[in-house]
């Protein structure tokens, strides 16, 4: 996930170029760079969080009423000054921001002349200008060129670019957000209202397909499916940038909830030699371990289920911080996949480092490309989750399980099948993430706001699932929440349920009988049900929707606990986005 910007009208662009850039930062901060044109093309680019690349190179201080710029969150290419954005074809004349992946550029690469073109970067999207080039050069211009371009690429975009020759803006959306800002003076592009909400609060959504292009004689928009002219309205937004930053949500842990229903289709957008490699990796391994700490550990958990069931396969399930213990056991045949958002996590370094002492493969799961993990695995995978700025894991949570998903798939064989389905979800989680649910949750949160403890229990998968969310619920509400194996409260702490005590139970078609069975047991206890289910039952006194989703309701399921977990929060006078004594990534032992 980036954060791209452009604009092209009467005033110095670089400025407002600077100052979108700052508000998309939680987008993406490992580099960043603007591009603006005047009677040539100026570009500046720099690793590292805007403010520092401001001030060694005064992005402000660049010339022309038109420009485009970019904060990266790499995913194709190391975090380096050349792989930083804006991209420029052979001769430096047109320039391109990008946001998303571009999952054929190795074949497009292939399919232009390599004499003719000279690639300096190690990105995807470094393709969209050289191919803009090379249609150019056989005549087309610069309009057509960027519409072939477009037409050739797979996977996901939202995309400016700028051409020297000629004072036009192009933007273009496919599956990755891109909004246009109508001001008096000229137009934007942003990935985000807030970067330009200080100069218009009249915005147009641009549609998948669409292609906007503007310039000083106005905006016209094309949708490239059938190449005719749309007609997309401008909509006002009531909201003003105060409340911006976070967007319409009031609290990053929510705007991150919410954007479940794009990252996890990140998160399967993978380069597909990257899959194919760690499945290799994994039929060749004599012993495979996965690790992680605190909700990498669940998911961890969760994912050796799924490879029980699906691969008929033994996962070791370690927290890194237990991991050392495992030593004896290690050689040089066994794989260990190591999980942590933030790449920083110090036990699971240490853990890293054991393993790497007693010649293991080492493969990580990480949301920061460039941090120390990256760093010291033989590979990675990355997340694509963009940053994750509250405290808690919510979106990285769920794209951990999409990618342990997608690899289960990509073993049997059904690398697509699993990658369609799991892009499919959006759907469900849309419903989820949606106002009415988060309403129907919020009722719930009144009942429970005052409780001082809470159970949760599942089977199976489900258990994984209880586990997270009893981590959600303590770790932002504190309330104590305490998650068992269904069957496991009976050998001992069904003594704890007295009249009114909560439980959640979180129920599949495969396992529905008996979870059912041991929800009645603690109801008859006194305890109050709350199912999380794809079907309704008598025994729950509150019924949470959650549609089957077979391997993927680890996904679908925690989701309604993340915003209760949220909700509790607020309702008890709390900030969800800094819970007490919690740390982001915890880089100590
Ligand atoms: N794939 C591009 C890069 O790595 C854009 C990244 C993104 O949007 O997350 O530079």
């Amino acid at each position: 996930m980036c954060g791209i910007i452009g604009y092209i009208g009467k005033q110095e662009a670089a400025p407002l170029l600077f100052n979108g850039l700052k508000r998309l930062e939680y987008r993406g901060y490992d580099s960043a760079g603007i591009a603006t044109l005047d009677s040539g093309l100026h570009i500046k680019k720099e690793v590292g969080r805007i403010d520092d690349i401001h001030s060694k190179l005064n992005l402000t201080d660049i010339p022309g009423t038109l420009g485009i710029a970019h904060t990266r969150w790499a995913t194709h290419g190391g975090v380096t000054k050349t792989n930083a954005h804006p991209h420029v074809d052979c001769n430096g004349n047109i320039a391109v921001v990008h946001n998303g992946i571009i999952e054929n550029y190795q074949e497009l690469r292939n399919s232009l002349d390599s004499s003719n073109h000279q690639f300096k970067s190690e990105t995807d999207t470094e393709i969209i200008s050289h191919l803009i080039e090379d249609t150019m050069k056989k005549g087309y211009n610069f309009e057509d060129a960027t519409i072939s371009a477009l037409k050739s690429l797979e996977g996901s975009y939202a995309v400016m670019v700028m051409n020297k020759d000629e004072r036009k803006l192009i933007a273009a959306r496919k599956g990755s957000p891109l909004v246009l800002g109508v001001a008096n003076d000229g137009y934007f592009g942003a990935s985000d209202i807030p970067a330009f909400l200080e100069h218009t609060k009249d915005v147009v959504y641009m549609h998948d397909f669409d292609v906007a292009v503007m310039s000083d004689e106005g905006l016209k928009i094309l949708n490239i499916l059938d190449n005719k002219q749309v007609d997309r309205k401008i909509d006002t937004i009531e909201w003003d940038i105060a409340q911006a930053e976070k967007g319409e949500f009031q609290h990053f842990m929510l705007k991150e909830i919410s954007e479940q229903v794009d990252t996890v289709q990140m998160a399967v957008q993978q380069d597909k030699k990257i899959i194919d490699d760690v499945v290799n990796d994994i039929k060749n391994a004599h012993g495979i371990f996965f690790i992680g700490s605190g909700t990498s550990y669940n998911a961890c958990l969760a994912a050796s289920y799924i490879f029980s069931k699906i691969n008929k396969m033994h996962i070791n399930v370690v927290l890194a911080s237990e991991f050392p213990n495992y030593g004896h056991f290690l050689t040089p045949k066994t794989l260990v996949i190591a999980v942590s958002q933030s790449g920083e996590t110090a036990d699971v370094l240490d853990a890293v480092k054991s393993a790497k002492e007693r010649g293991c493969k080492v493969i990580s799961i990480v949301n920061v490309i460039g941090s120390s993990l990256t760093r010291t695995s033989d590979s990675f995978i990355s997340l694509n989750a963009g940053p994750e700025i509250c405290v808690l894991a919510t979106k990285s949570y769920t794209s951990q399980l999409a990618l342990f998903t997608l690899l289960s798939y990509a073993l049997t064989g059904s690398y697509d099948e699993g990658k369609a389905k799991l892009t499919y979800l959006w759907n469900v989680i849309y419903q989820l993430t949606s106002a009415t649910m988060r309403n129907k949750i919020k009722e719930l949160a009144e009942k429970l706001k005052g409780k001082n403890n809470l159970f949760l229990i599942g089977r199976g998968l489900q258990y994984t699932t209880a586990l997270e969310a009893a981590l959600k619920i303590k770790e932002v509400s504190y309330i104590h929440a305490e998650a068992f194996a269904g069957g496991e409260l009976k050998h001992g702490t069904i003594a704890l349920i007295e009249k009114g005590t909560p439980c959640i139970v979180f129920v599949s078609s495969e396992n529905e009988k008996q979870i059912i069975s041991n929800a009645i047991e603690i109801k008859s206890r006194g305890g109050y049900i709350i199912g999380v289910s794809p079907r309704n039952n008598e025994v729950f006194d509150f019924w949470i929707k959650a549609p089957e989703a077979n391997s993927e309701n680890p996904i679908v399921q925690i989701i309604p606990i993340q915003i209760l977990a949220y909700q509790l929060a607020v309702l008890r006078g709390l900030d969800p986005d800094r819970p007490r004594n919690l740390a982001k990534s915890v880089t100590v032992n």
